[in-house]
């Protein structure tokens, strides 16, 4: 077990270290979930010496959100980690639940996806508001070879052209970049790390991630060996640079709701809650 710690320590710290994701003096949140992923990265950049505090979004799923949360409260008290919690409820008034029904009466978009777009848009805002250099996300090998297929799937890679290991395309005052120390850590490693190291971790996972383009994909990779995501992954990044720069042509303004970096006149949160009292 030794050797696959060590061999996943040196394989983040050659990825931060190849693609200057982080310096000493950044100060770093951590995206933090309660899930192994992102448990891991915020206990190994502690580990490492960062200065890193952790950041959880209270979601409000009923019992699975209180497990969550209380998995973040017990990692950041034994590693002695500053946490901040965000309550979806004090922004939007509701749970995650009824945030998603009230979006899905008049569109088709899947449950994650509206989770996901709302976590994005609170991670960046709350961690601005701390002061962050950078926002750190448990993104692993597995997340992101399936993105790329799922991309292509729909036809349009440039869906992709904000990612990679840093988010680095959009520059601008009010955007934290995000970045992904695990990126090329497969996601079973990433597991066998946290049994080992006993982290606490719910490893459930969430209900009401049902019916989404990601479950088909992910079932599809699922038995796929690793050397064949690091494959999507180093060819995607082959490309990625072309991508990005037809991405740079487009200009990053502010939302006319929400004031949030946004690249159309309406924020993709703001177009999908179609809220007005956020600001
Ligand atoms: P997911 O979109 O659920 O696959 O999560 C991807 C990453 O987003 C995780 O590895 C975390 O870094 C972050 N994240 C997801 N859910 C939360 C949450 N409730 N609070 C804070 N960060 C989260
Ligand atoms: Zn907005």
């Amino acid at each position: 077990m030794r050797n696959l710690e060590n061999k996943i320590e040196q394989k983040i710290k050659n990825t931060i270290k190849k693609y200057r994701l982080l310096n000493k003096s950044d100060k770093i949140v951590t995206a933090a979930s309660g899930g192994k992923d992102s448990t891991v990265i915020l206990y190994l950049l502690k580990k490492f010496g960062y200065n890193v505090s952790a950041l959880h979004i209270n979601l409000h799923l009923g019992k699975y959100s209180d497990r969550c949360q209380e998995a973040v409260q017990e990692l950041c008290k034994q590693q002695d980690i500053k946490l901040h919690v965000v309550d979806i409820k004090k922004y939007f008034g509701t749970r995650m639940c009824y945030i998603r029904q009230g979006v899905q009466q008049n569109t088709n978009v899947s449950n994650c996806m509206v989770c996901g777009i709302v976590k994005k848009w609170l991670l960046n805002k709350e961690a601005r508001k701390l002061g962050a250099d950078k926002i750190v996300t448990g993104h692993h090998l597995d997340d992101e070879s399936q993105t790329i297929i799922m991309n292509f799937l729909q036809g349009n890679l440039m869906l992709g052209a904000n990612s990679g290991p840093e988010t680095g395309s959009l520059k601008d005052k009010k955007f934290v970049p995000r970045i992904k120390p695990l990126y090329f850590i497969p996601e079973k490693d990433i597991k066998e790390y946290s049994l080992a190291k006993k982290l606490p971790v719910i490893y459930e996972k969430c209900q009401c991630a049902v019916s989404s383009l990601r479950i088909k994909v992910r079932a599809f990779m699922q038995n796929k060996p690793a050397e064949t995501k690091e494959k999507i992954v180093n060819n995607f990044l082959k490309i990625l640079p072309r991508l990005k720069k037809q991405l740079h042509q487009q200009k990053i303004i502010y939302c006319d709701i929400c004031g949030e970096p946004s690249r159309n006149e309406i924020c993709k949160k703001c177009e999908l809650l179609n809220l007005n009292n956020t600001k």
